[in-house]
């Protein structure tokens, strides 16, 4: 199965996609995850996208079409895979369509994870995640049961998005109201898509998740 999980920054995608893949054996593609790396390597996708990131603005659509397009193709997602953060855009859509068809893939569902806006820049002000094994945390919601110490691998090490403040948010926000927004009624008239109360507890959403996969 190929789905994506679609909502605002803060929304919850990225701690559910790697639920599912935990689960359900199927691949989380999350493109921050990829930017990110590719900043971290210094390599020439990540020197392009390092300013953009940082100032909260969306990454040039073929530059992202063609990184997707790259992985799509790799052998693990034929098990199926989540895409988090992807498309963001309606020509990222239509290029997803397109490679989707060239290689005889299907979408099985788009889940709108729906999030009340006000309480977005506070899950994500208060976000970090371990540097060793990427288990997230948050200051408030979420704090590791020994302050300092990883519940999954022990490290001592967190790191923090540089992008995860209230002044980046609003650029964040801007960007999804403006470009990413547009994709629920293009999903809406595909009948692909779903919605999920983003705003419930974590197990909650991820219930309800499951509960729109198994009637898929
Ligand atoms: P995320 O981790 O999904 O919040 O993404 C972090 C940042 O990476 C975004 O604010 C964008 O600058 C960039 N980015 C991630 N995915 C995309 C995409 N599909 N299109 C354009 N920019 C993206």
């Amino acid at each position: 199965m190929n789905i994506i999980l679609l909502g605002p920054p803060g929304a919850g995608k990225g701690t559910q996609a790697q639920r599912l893949q935990t689960d359900l054996g199927m691949i989380q593609l999350s493109t921050g995850d990829m930017l990110r790396a590719a900043v971290k390597s210094g390599s020439a996708l990540g020197q392009q996208a390092k300013g953009i990131m940082e100032a909260g603005k969306l990454v040039p659509d073929e530059l992202m079409v063609s990184l997707i397009e790259d992985r799509i193709a790799q052998p693990d997602c034929a098990k199926g895979f989540i895409l988090d953060g992807f498309p963001r855009t309606e020509a990222q859509a239509v290029a997803l369509d397109k490679m989707l068809a060239k290689t005889g893939k299907k979408l099985d569902e788009v889940i709108e994870m729906e999030v009340d806006e006000k309480a977005l820049t506070e899950r994500i002000v208060g976000r970090f995640t371990c540097a060793k094994c990427g288990t997230g945390y948050h200051d408030k919601f979420k704090r590791p049961k020994v302050d300092g110490v990883c519940d999954v691998c022990g490290s001592k090490e967190f790191t923090r998005r540089k992008d995860d403040n209230a002044e980046t948010m609003k650029t964040r926000m801007a960007a999804y109201r403006a470009q990413t927004e547009p994709l629920l009624p293009y999903y809406r008239a595909k009948g692909v898509l779903k919605k999920v109360d983003g705003m419930a507890a974590m197990d909650e959403v991820y219930r309800q998740i499951r509960a729109v996969l198994a009637r898929a």
